[in-house]
């Protein structure tokens, strides 16, 4: 692909053009369409993913999707297919010793933090439902479409793409265009952006298979995920419901101390990978039928810019990692829906440009850690033959998916803040550049989370004797902020009393959260002059002004105007 490219015929302008419709791109279109943003996709396949792929969906990827009305429909589909309280074991072989428990219940614990779980399904199914969302919402979507060039300047991208059954060529016009295209980006080496990490670390294959035998051996085991680690074969196993059928991702082979033995994508045949299923699953003549034997790379690298001019790398195109964690796909999700809100706002001109440079800011440093914490599990899970001592400590899987910890100038840090990309989901307590604390609240009768009031506009948290900050916003009337009172009537019931100390206030304070659940400032306790403190602070945050740390901002809140707020 390169990176210019001339225009023929008509021109089709759309504000947001995005390459590549499997999970991330079909999240992308989606948060887009939710925030009101149209959007074009083209994707090179005839549809959806056909392979399992990615299988662990994070507590975080949930409450993005419940954040565009999927929870409950993926909730059920997941079902379906698995239980949500599975857990992620390694063992010799289905019929051998069990050797580690990773996680004995993915959902342990997720209640209290959330109003979303974690669940296991399969990728090909997963895509058709942010796919219909995305179509409900009005993206547009062409498939056996795709992207052959582009340039950008100034004012937009101007990409040429074919209808790959006619051959027809078309220009279209974008004001911005989203490269979710995969790990192996036309986008990125068009644009020159370099990857760098461990690079290509296996050559693996995923072998689908048939085996009755399975169903006896999985009595009882209520696992998701399962290693398997033996002397034959390093990698991990998922069934499919009922046990009967599932598929056997193969990281290594044979002797790990000869690698050219386990470069297994080179040499497998029907036979070979019959006699790797049947040492995973540890009965030596167990009828096994492969249905079928597809090669992939394992990889673990970030791309060193997520963005260049007005073009943008999310999931794959942007991080690649080994599966072991299950973050590819989760990261990739929300990458985009951290991009959504911030190019809606710049679209409808109340945000700056300069917005958009946050995406790589908070992204890209969280991308790199994931990439790193994915390889450290892959060498302790699946080859701890490269040596566990040059890998990360690993970082606890709360933090890798509810502690991110953004630092940008969409966020007022305070003044103690660490440096750290992570913290503990459990001590964050409303601090600047962290996920919003879940509260159960209740109004009229209905319960729900504090989660469901971050769609589209900011959100300015207040107490009990928060009537200051309401009279502000009311006043400053913005058009992407609002105020709600927690804990008072006429506002919500937070029956556990939990607020302030959720949110680390007192209740004349108030909390400033983005429209992607992340809070962007707080004032722990009331200020002199709220409306002046909520315009700068909102002023700063839209134009991308850089932030210095500390309390509440003072100036005169000439960069709100600026920008129309
Ligand atoms: C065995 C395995 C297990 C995994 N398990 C997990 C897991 O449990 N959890 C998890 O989160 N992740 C997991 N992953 C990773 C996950 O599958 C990927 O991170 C995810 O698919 C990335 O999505 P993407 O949309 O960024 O890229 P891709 O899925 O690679 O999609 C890129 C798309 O772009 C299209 N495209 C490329 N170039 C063009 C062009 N020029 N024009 C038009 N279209 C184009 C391609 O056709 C493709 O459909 C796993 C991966 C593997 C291999």
């Amino acid at each position: 692909m390169s990176h210019s490219g001339s225009v023929h015929g008509d021109v089709e302008e759309v504000p947001v053009l995005i390459v590549g419709g499997s999970l991330v791109g079909l999240s992308a279109a989606a948060f887009l369409a939710a925030q009101g943003v149209e959007t074009l996709s083209v994707e090179r396949h005839r549809g959806t993913a056909i392979h399992p792929r990615a299988g662990h969906f994070q507590l975080r990827t949930m409450e993005v999707l419940r954040a565009i009305g999927l929870q409950d429909i993926v909730r059920r589909a997941a079902e379906e297919q698995y239980d949500l309280d599975f857990g992620i074991a390694a063992v010799e072989s289905l019929a051998g010793r069990e050797l580690a428990v990773f996680i004995p219940n993915l959902n342990e614990g997720v209640d209290a933090v959330s109003p979303s779980m974690r669940f296991f399904m399969t990728q090909q199914s997963l895509e058709p439902l942010i796919r219909s969302r995305a179509e409900q919402l009005g993206a547009r979507l062409c498939y056996a479409t795709e992207l052959r060039s582009f340039e950008q300047d100034g004012d937009g991208v101007t990409a040429t793409i074919r209808d790959l059954d006619s051959g027809r060529e078309r220009s279209v016009r974008a004001r911005y265009m989203i490269a979710s295209d995969g790990n192996r980006s036309g986008v990125r080496e068009a644009l020159g952006i370099a990857v760098k990490g461990r690079g290509l670390i296996a050559h693996s294959v995923t072998i689908y298979f048939r085996a009755d035998v399975a169903a006896r051996l999985m009595e009882n085991r209520r696992l998701g995920v399962i290693y398997i680690n033996n002397p034959v074969v390093r990698g991990f196993l998922r069934m499919d419901k009922g046990n009967r059928s599932g598929f056997l991702a193969v990281n290594t082979v044979g002797d790990t101390a000869r690698p050219e033995s386990s470069r297994i994508a080179d040499t497998i045949t029907p036979q070979i990978a019959l006699d790797i299923v049947r040492a995973a699953v540890g009965v030596p003549d167990a009828a096994i039928e492969i249905t079928q034997i597809i090669p992939w790379r394992t990889v673990a690298d970030s791309a060193e810019r997520y963005s260049q001019g007005r073009v943008f790398l999310v999931g794959d195109a942007a991080h690649t990692m080994p599966p072991n964690g299950g973050f590819g796909g989760n990261t990739g999700v929300q990458d985009t829906h951290n991009l959504a809100w911030k190019l809606a706002l710049v679209l409808r001109g109340i945000a700056s440009p300069r917005l958009l440079e946050t995406y790589d800011g908070e992204r890209r440093p969280l991308g790199t850690l994931t990439v790193e914490q994915a390889y450290s599990r892959y060498v302790r899970r699946t080859a701890p033959h490269l040596g566990i001592e040059t890998t990360e400590p690993l970082v606890d899987d709360w933090n890798m998916e509810i502690g991110h910890h953004y630092r940008s100038t969409a966020i007022l840090s305070e003044p103690e803040d660490s440096a750290q990309v992570h913290t503990d989901p459990f001590k964050s307590r409303g601090r600047p550049g962290t996920r919003a604390p879940h509260l159960v609240l209740e109004r009229a009768g209905k319960r729900l989370s504090s989660h469901d009031l971050y769609l589209r506009n900011f959100v300015l948290l207040c107490g009990a004797d928060g009537e200051p900050w309401v009279e502000a916003v009311e006043r400053l009337a913005s058009p992407v902020l609002t105020a709600e009172r927690i804990g008072t009537p006429g506002g919500f019931r937070d029956s556990a009393n939990a607020f302030g100390e959720s949110y680390g206030i007192a209740s004349t304070g108030a909390v400033l959260v983005r429209p992607d659940g992340f809070v962007a400032w707080r004032a722990k306790a009331a200020v002199a002059r709220p409306q002046e403190a909520l315009a700068n602070v909102l002023g700063r945050i839209l134009s991308a002004a850089p932030a210095a740390t500390g309390g509440t901002p003072g100036g005169t809140g000439d960069s709100l105007r600026e920008i129309g707020v």
